[in-house]
């Protein structure tokens, strides 16, 4: 290992990917300073991202569990819900995990720096702080995690507090009679569930015939179903062409061959139609630093830019845009900087969206084996026959393995059911790991767990699931 303990690293952006460099650095005897606007570390992802949606997807469920417990002999009357409490617990939160990332930033004599920073040159970086005051500092390695923001259509472009995006929506205001969710992705469809439970009549409108147009159908069935019921109307093959304000709402006219309303009136729309990312860094160009046609910073697999060095992580460098991409994508850039042989080229970068129920997928998917014509034989494990689903009364979900059809390697996994994205790890491990369908079904699974599926679908592999009967042909 060479000696880095000299060595100066700017980390421009505190969001998962910045603060997880920053803190390896700093593990690793660097010099580091870490700049951001906020008060604390943790970006997009714990101050308007996923850490408040899934505080209130946490409430979202409670609400929906109190109204589903008649089933079970249980009845409680109607939620009263407080705003102002749900608003400052969703805060507390939040309030209490950046600050445990400023005290961890402390600890490890991270210097942060709350303002913004552009470049003068590739190694000196001109920071304005939020409190005032501007300086030049300069670096032997500065890693850009600068993140990304809600993309916005321009002709759905209105300057209205009727209109919201994913940070609007989560700050909480009201809770509106109706609201229109346009773009049926995973963020569009997290902040619906909770504007749901909490009383609003939400559509969602989607101009691809599907919802989450990312994952494999089998997935997305039971979340349609259950959608279905908790909103008011799914729109899909259906785009937004155009919103004007009136008294009480903003209006929005409908284009697509199933609409039945060419208008509706809701009175609040939240657009949830993707992200950009932030690689408009002031002096940049000055820089050797790509930008690819997407906006997104162009790096190699030890996340360096273009400019030798600058190197980059996290949203702003591409897809998925998630946060554990992001620390994990920082870490390596660090290791590189640090002159380890290293390289990010994961196997399986878990994706979940948090609705209920869960939908979480890793590796390959069936539809992108389709898509490259790759054999793959697919083990499906209903959860009707889980004994633990059915304790939860959640028989609608499944396991799926992706695997080889000759060697039986686990090659993707997709599961949705309650708790998916808990469960989606072990897919990650046994794909990382090149476990075999074998070696899954061949590890004791503690009963009774929903874990238990993942094991089951692998003996489906083998035609001998225990819960599942299928007759020799
Ligand atoms: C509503 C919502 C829910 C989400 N839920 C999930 C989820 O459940 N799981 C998941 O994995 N991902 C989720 N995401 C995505 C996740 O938040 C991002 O992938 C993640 O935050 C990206 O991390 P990052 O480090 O690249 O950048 P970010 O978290 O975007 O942080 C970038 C930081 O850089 C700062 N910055 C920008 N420019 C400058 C500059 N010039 N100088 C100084 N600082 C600058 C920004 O202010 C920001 O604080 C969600 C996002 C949203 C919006």
């Amino acid at each position: 290992m060479s000696d880095t303990s000299n060595l100066r690293i700017a980390v421009v952006g505190g969001g998962p990917g910045g603060y997880a460099a920053a803190f390896l650095a700093a593990d690793l005897g660097m010099n580091v300073t870490l700049i951001d606007p906020e008060l604390n570390p943790g970006g997009v992802c714990l101050y308007r991202g996923c850490i408040p949606s899934k505080a209130l997807l946490h409430v979202a469920k409670l609400i929906d569990e109190s109204r589903h417990a008649k089933n079970w002999g249980v009845e409680y009357s109607d939620p009263k819900i407080d705003l102002t409490r749900l608003r400052s617990w969703k805060e507390g939160v939040v309030k209490k995990l950046t600050g445990g990332l400023g005290v961890l930033s402390k600890q490890r004599k991270v210097e942060y720096v709350q303002g913004r920073a552009g470049f003068e040159s590739s190694s000196t970086l001109r920071v304005s702080r939020v409190n005032g005051g501007e300086e030049s500092l300069n670096f032997d390695r500065i890693i850009l995690a600068t993140g990304s923001r809600p993309a916005i259509i321009p002709s759905l472009k209105l300057d209205s507090p009727r209109v919201l995006d994913s940070t609007t929506a989560l700050d909480l205001n009201d809770v509106p009679g109706t609201l229109l969710v346009v773009g049926g992705g995973y963020i569009g469809l997290e902040l619906g569930t909770v504007y749901a439970a909490l009383g609003s009549k939400v559509s969602v409108v989607e101009m691809l015939p599907g919802l989450l147009p990312g994952a494999d159908r089998d997935l997305v069935l039971p979340l349609n179903k259950r959608v279905e019921k908790i909103f008011d109307s799914i729109l899909l093959n259906t785009t937004v062409a155009g919103m004007k304000e009136e008294s009480g709402g903003i209006c929005v006219t409908f284009d697509g061959p199933e609409i039945k309303e060419r208008e509706k009136l809701f009175e609040k729309v939240l657009v949830s139609v993707g992200r950009k990312p932030n690689s408009e860094i002031p002096g940049l160009q000055k820089t050797q630093v790509q930008v690819g046609p997407h906006g997104f910073i162009q790096v190699n697999k030890q996340l360096r830019t273009d400019d030798p060095s600058v190197y980059a992580i996290g949203d702003v460098v591409g897809e998925p845009m998630l946060a554990h991409k992001a620390s994990h994508e920082g870490r390596t850039a660090v290791e590189a900087i640090a002159g380890h042989k290293v390289a990010f080229e994961p196997n399986a970068i878990p994706a979940v969206v948090f609705t209920d129920p869960e939908i979480a997928w890793c590796g390959l998917t069936e539809t992108q084996a389709q898509k490259e014509n790759r054999e793959i034989k697919v083990a499906r494990f209903p959860w009707g026959a889980s004994g633990r689903a059915t304790t939860l009364d959640r028989t609608e979900g499944m396991t799926k393995l992706i695997l080889d059809p000759e060697s039986g390697r686990v090659l993707g996994m997709g599961i949705v059911g309650a708790g998916a994205g808990e469960l989606i790890a072990e897919g990650v491990l046994a794909i990382e790991m090149a476990a075999l369908a074998k070696d899954v079904a061949l590890s004791i699974h503690p009963h009774p767990t929903l874990s238990e599926t993942v094991m089951e679908s692998a003996e489906v592999f083998f035609g001998t699931s225990t819960h599942v009967y299928r007759p020799k042909r």
